[in-house]
């Protein structure tokens, strides 16, 4: 699926509990009153709270999710500890408990050290020739062992009913192709520290400096190679130019080089007749670079996708390295998580909808459903409204994009119905590592099962119950809030409407705008890719959006470093959307339900105070820096003081005027949705 999330997946996590939540009224302690909100409304808004909430050592951005994922973790960890430890095997219970076990058993951990793998890496050393490692590692990616190539099942972006088979370009370790290719001192450092990273896991398995070395650079070669001809994040963004749609024996003759036949044998996709390649020349280079390379090459970069892998499922040595590099070199982070809250992280990827099913039960009410649906409905009354006030679109455009609206298919809280776990196996007689190998394969075969040959099912969830985010997905116009998004500092029953809609009022705008941002507006009702604009209006709304990606280009990350406006366009433009709708909510809302100033505030001050106040974070320089070059959201402090300049009401609510920093001549703001 190609979601579009309301912020980055990443693992979040901490410690202490939720401080405050939003009421009625407002928490003069979470803002920095010394500031103007002209000047800066992210210090405005937050400036209190981060000033008390700075960052531990065991993070690198810190924010109001993240203080609400603390909650998460503490509940997770207790629905886990809680399952009985006699629980029979193969039940929910034991699968639950025996993973949680594997996963903090630092004793056994230390003890077994690098064995899990050293079968694994044997083999690959004992393959003969180029034909021999395919098989194994393709049986690997099966395992879930990342290699050069990447498949998967899912909606047919043309023909949106349909799962198809589709294929896209090598993943890069290190993510992005710039962290390869740039040349400034920044990313030179970064892949020093990558070889070295590289060098350390060789080491750890028994190869001596001089071989690890080796190895190592060897490896960034291959890497960087793969990275010339990678798609940027931006090129990506594209739907038109990663779509390529073809029989499979037309695919076979234009990817020469790698055995298909073999890889999707072992994969275990059954028969299929039609493919979707997503970008042409890095698969290209694939099979180039696969005919080209010496085996040993092969060999060794294969045997570092294990070990890299592997890395947090062993010893202590092989996670202390792995901490190091990602966590504290690319994102400033100064002491790794405590084992509990990897582990709770660990069940909660592989069992996410067991644990989230008793999640839901204990801590979603059934009345924060009702309520949230009337405010998705209340939205959408909105967005309808401001898609009318439109002066730039046609009739004809706004008819079908309002077809589009009244087909959003809406997902609150939790899925109908669960996946189903019975055919995984956690066996605590193996080891740690085996059992994630066992729960990658059960997922992959999951995935296939479901998806090879069949129609899309739009009752599947692309998060679990407990996330703290929100999506929309354009294949099957689809939005979706699961329960833990649902609750303080986002969602509050108790709290009164200029909190609400300021809060998730934003999230449900943003997701809704989404289906209409210069992505999904490329989406048509039914979630097929096809133009539903007329050229003018198309031609129009590239204009408004462009002049939203120049604006975001002129902002600075860091000194020196630029934000990105094509990257994060989309989200950009959900988060402009989400505000002037869910701002004409709110002002629906008023008219049945009028609110008074409180603690000096206006309802529309508090409107965009509680707006300020989710997006209040504090973030290490390094994550700021990786963040910009591959997340396609804007960093917090944009999200905010990017996005209300271009809002109206935003300067008439706090008397805005030309002279304050933020300030932007009507002219300059962007009008769209
Ligand atoms: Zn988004």
């Amino acid at each position: 699926m190609k979601l579009k999330h309301l912020l980055p997946v990443v693992a979040m996590a901490a410690t202490s509990a939720f401080a405050q939540s939003l009421g009625t009224g407002i928490d003069k302690a979470n803002m920095n009153l010394s500031v103007k909100p002209g000047n800066d409304f992210f210090q405005y808004a937050g400036g209190g709270w981060m000033a008390a909430n700075p960052l531990d050592g065991e993070h690198s951005r810190y924010g109001m999710f993240n203080k609400l994922d603390d909650i998460n973790q503490q509940r997770l960890r207790d629905i886990i500890t809680g399952v009985p430890a006699s629980a029979s095997k193969g039940t929910l219970e034991q699968k639950i408990g025996g993973l949680y076990r594997l996963a903090m058993d630092s004793v056994r951990l230390n003890t077994e050290g690098a064995k899990p793998i050293l079968p694994i890496i044997s083999n690959i050393k004992g393959t003969t020739n180029k034909t021999e490692l395919f098989v194994l590692t393709s049986n690997l990616n099966r395992l879930g062992v990342p290699g050069m190539i990447s498949a998967y099942c899912g909606a047919d972006e043309k023909n949106a009913k349909m799962n198809i088979v589709q294929v896209g370009q090598p993943r890069l370790t290190l993510g992005q192709r710039d962290f390869y290719l740039e040349q400034d001192e920044a990313m030179v450092k970064i892949r020093e520290a990558y070889v070295q990273y590289i060098s350390d896991l060789f080491q750890l398995v028994g190869e001596t400096k001089e071989v690890a070395d080796k190895k190592a650079s060897d490896i960034l070669a291959l890497e960087t190679r793969m990275a010339e001809k990678n798609y940027s994040a931006v090129q990506m963004r594209n739907p038109e130019a990663n779509y390529h749609k073809m029989s499979y024996a037309q695919f076979l003759t234009e990817y020469p080089g790698i055995d298909w036949s073999t890889y999707f044998l072992t994969m275990g996709y059954p028969a299929f007749n039609e493919i979707v390649v997503g970008q042409p020349e890095p698969i290209q280079e694939v099979g180039k670079i696969l005919t080209d390379t010496p085996l040993e090459t092969l060999q060794a970069y294969a045997e570092f996708k294990v070990i890299n892998d592997a890395s947090s499922c062993l010893s202590d040595e092989f996670r202390a390295k792995r901490f190091d590099f990602f966590s504290h070199t690319l994102q400033g982070a100064q002491q790794d998580k405590p084992r509990w809250k990897r582990a709770v992280s660990t069940v909660d990827d592989v069992l996410g909808e067991a644990v989230g099913k008793i999640y839901v039960e204990k801590y979603f009410p059934e009345s924060s459903k009702t309520r949230m649906k009337e405010l998705v409905n209340n939205l959408a009354i909105a967005l309808g409204e401001r898609i009318d006030a439109q002066t730039w679109m046609s009739e004809e455009t706004k008819k079908q994009a309002h077809d589009k609206l009244s087909t959003f298919y809406v997902k609150i809280g939790y899925p109908d119905k669960w996946t189903d776990y019975s055919a995984l196996n956690i066996d605590e007689n193996k080891s740690f590592y085996e059992n994630m190998m066992a729960a990658a394969a059960w997922g992959y075969a999951d995935m296939i099962e479901k998806h090879a040959n069949k129609p899309v099912d739009r009752d599947e969830w692309g998060m679990t119950p407990q996330t703290i985010n929100a999506y929309y997905n354009p294949t099957t116009n689809e939005i979706c809030f699961p329960a833990g998004i649902l609750q303080p500092p986002f969602f509050n029953p108790d709290a009164d409407d200029a909190a609400n809609y300021g809060a998730i009022g934003v999230v449900i705008g943003h997701e809704m705008t989404h289906g209409f941002d210069d992505q999904g507006s490329q989406y048509d009702k039914d979630g097929n890719l096809n133009n539903w604009w007329t050229e003018a209006d198309g031609e129009n709304f590239k204009k408004r959006t462009s002049q939203l990606a120049e604006y975001f280009n002129g902002l600075e990350a860091l000194p020196g470093l630029k934000c990105n406006g094509q990257l994060t366009l989309g989200e950009n433009m959900a988060d402009h959307g989400g505000l002037n709708v869910a701002y004409q909510a709110f002002h629906n809302a008023l008219k049945t339900n009028p609110l008074k100033t409180v603690d000096g505030f206006t309802p529309d001050q508090r409107f965009f105070l509680s707006y300020g106040l989710i997006w209040a974070n504090n973030c290490t320089e390094q994550s700021m820096r990786q963040l910009t070059k591959s997340d396609p959201h804007s960093l917090g402090k944009w999200r905010v003081n990017g996005a209300l300049p271009h809002i109206n009401a935003w300067y008439n609510a706090f008397n805005i005027k030309k002279g304050s920093k933020l300030y932007l001549a009507p002219k300059k703001r962007v009008d769209v949705w």
